[in-house]
This record gives structure tokens, C-alpha cells and sequence, in this order.
């Protein structure tokens, strides 16, 4: 055995289905394959085991997601409509499948964490992305919130009341803080680029939650060319002090990749190995905070040359054994 523990990754090639027109849209298979290609050949690759997504149950899907939306998501595919809304959210006729089953790959995950093994890591290595859709709302590549959905399943089947979210992809989770924003249950941190640079051009510092769930959102807003350094600082002066408060059941994180250096999808230049540090912070809190309960669900990240390798050190700083 190695210095890394056992790591769970939910994944089916189901995924590569929900087709996105071609070479010109980011958001694209090849992004699957190229963290695989990566972690076949790394160090994890005798640590990984794959866990079989299941489709989501509908009751929770229309526990995050309009019944109206849904059925206008699943309509537009079988027609054959190419979009949703926007030509950024480009779908064709199996989308609306791998959608379900990439937002029902957190309940396999949570299934194995409470009833097998909550010391393991899971990652749920999916397509299509989430967090920028709301309710009733396809955005930015994203038609169903899987964390969202992640989180409501947590509480609903196993009465993890207390749900943590960090979000360190480069733009804000304006889907996740607008499902959870009047909700003091769910806490949502997200580390992004400055929304007055960046796209979906929500998360302000001041904005922390409405009505009964004022103070459970935290966003923290970074200036383009944002490195290493402040991510880290964000991480251990603001988030590691909100989990402490907060107290949570389980940790949810939106594992976003494109603040990366070479991804030019944000103006953030974090290093490959700052996803490392990413990663053993959040293991470390799991296991002081909630037991190891942790689940980490893939969001953006579109460089192929970066993708395999940041996804690749952010599970091996999960997965490190701690001596
Ligand atoms: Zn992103």
C-alpha cells in the first residue's frame, strides 16, 4: 500500500453521452477522459475503485429543481432543440439521461459513505456540470444542481441536518446560494473570482443569505490574477473558521478546476499543486468536524492539459494518510 487511503470515484461512460456539439464547446467529454488518463497511470491508480452512479429519485430532484423546469430540460432534448435557453447550454437527445444520472452519482457516494465506509474519499467524476443552475434556471453548462441535490439527499436519507458546501471552482455558485439562500441548514462558502470580472457576475462579499439564512453564505471574491496565496488564505482565515462555527454534519465540495493558471475560462491563476493544499483541508476538516464525511462532486475545469493533473493532486491531498 502507498501513502494514500481508498478512494471511491463515481463515474460511468454514460457521462460522454451528453453531447455538446463538438470541439468548440469547453464543456466536453474529453475532459472525463483526460482526468482518467491522468489518474490510470498516477500514483492513486491502485486506490481507485469505481462505484456505479444510479439515476436520481425523482422526489429529490423536485425537492431542488421545478417540475415545469424539468420537463421543459427533457422536452427540449427529445426534440432535438441543441440548446437550453442559451447557446452556452448546448444539450442533445441523451442529455437529459446523463443529467439524472450525473445528479443521482451523489446518492451512490452518500450510500457508500453512511453505510459502508466513511473514512474512504468519494468523487463524483461527472458530466454534465451543476452549480450555476437554479431552480428553474439552465446556466453556464449546468442544467441540474448536483450539489444541491447532493445536499438534500444527505438530510433527507440519512439526517445529516448540517451541511457544509465549499465551492472553489473560479465562478460563483449562484444556483447552489439561490436554492439554500433563505436556508440556515445549508451553509454555502464559495471562492471565486471577483463577479464584476467574471462570469455568472454574482457572489459579493455582501451578500451572505436572506431571511432565516442570513449569515450561512460566504462569498469570497478574488481579483483576477488571484494566486496560490490568497486561495490558501481564504481557506484558512475565513472557511476553516465558518466550518468550526457552523458545526456541520457533512462537507459537500464543488470541485471546480478552472481557476487554474492555464485555464482560461477565469482570470485566476492558481498552480496545479495548490488543489493539493485544497484537499487536505477538507480532509482534515471532515475528520475533525463530521467523521470523514465528505463527498466531492466535479464542476468546472476545461484546460485538458491541467484538468487530469489538478484533479489528480486535489484527491491525492484527500486521500493522504495522515501519519
Ligand atoms: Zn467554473
Amino acid at each position: 500500500m502507498n501513502k494514500f487511503g481508498p478512494l471511491k470515484i463515481v463515474y460511468s461512460d454514460n457521462f460522454l453521452l451528453h453531447d455538446t456539439g463538438g470541439g468548440d464547446h469547453p464543456e466536453s467529454a474529453a475532459r472525463l477522459d483526460a482526468i482518467w488518463a491522468t489518474l490510470r497511470k498516477g500514483p492513486l491508480a491502485d486506490n481507485i475503485q469505481v462505484l456505479e452512479p444510479r439515476k436520481v429519485d425523482r422526489d429529490l430532484l423536485l425537492s431542488v429543481h421545478s417540475e415545469d423546469y424539468i420537463f421543459r430540460f427533457e422536452e427540449a432534448c427529445l426534440s432535438g432543440m441543441g440548446m437550453l435557453g442559451h447557446p452556452d447550454n448546448r444539450i442533445s437527445y441523451d442529455s437529459y439521461e446523463v443529467a439524472l444520472l450525473s445528479a443521482g452519482a451523489s446518492q451512490s457516494g452518500i450510500d457508500f459513505l453512511e453505510n459502508i465506509e466513511a473514512s474512504d474519499r468519494v468523487f463524483c467524476c461527472v458530466r454534465p456540470p451543476g452549480h450555476h443552475s437554479e431552480e428553474s434556471l439552465a446556466l453556464g453548462f449546468c442544467f441540474l444542481n448536483n450539489v444541491a441535490i447532493a445536499a438534500r439527499y444527505w438530510q433527507r436519507a440519512y439526517k445529516r441536518k448540517r451541511v457544509f458546501v465549499l465551492d472553489f471552482d473560479a465562478h460563483h455558485g449562484n444556483g447552489i446560494q439561490e436554492i439554500f439562500d433563505e436556508d440556515p441548514d445549508v451553509f454555502y462558502a464559495s471562492i471565486h473570482e471577483h463577479p464584476t470580472f467574471s462570469f455568472p457576475g454574482t457572489g459579493y462579499e455582501e451578500d451572505t443569505g436572506t431571511g432565516a439564512g442570513e449569515g450561512a453564505t460566504m462569498n469570497i471574491a478574488l481579483p483576477p490574477g488571484a494566486t496560490d496565496t490568497e486561495v490558501i488564505k481564504a481557506m484558512e482565515e475565513r472557511v476553516a473558521g465558518a466550518i468550526e462555527d457552523f458545526q456541520p454534519d457533512c462537507i459537500i465540495a464543488a470541485a471546480g478546476f478552472d481557476a487554474h493558471e492555464y485555464d482560461d475560462m477565469s482570470g485566476l491563476a492558481y498552480s496545479t499543486r495548490v488543489y493539493g493544499h485544497i484537499g487536505t483541508h477538507l480532509a482534515a476538516w471532515a475528520d475533525f468536524h463530521c467523521q470523514g464525511r465528505l463527498l466531492s462532486i466535479l464542476e468546472g475545469g476545461y484546460n485538458l492539459d491541467a484538468l487530469g493533473p489538478s484533479v489528480e493532486i486535489y484527491l491525492g491531498g484527500l486521500c493522504l494518510k495522515v501519519q
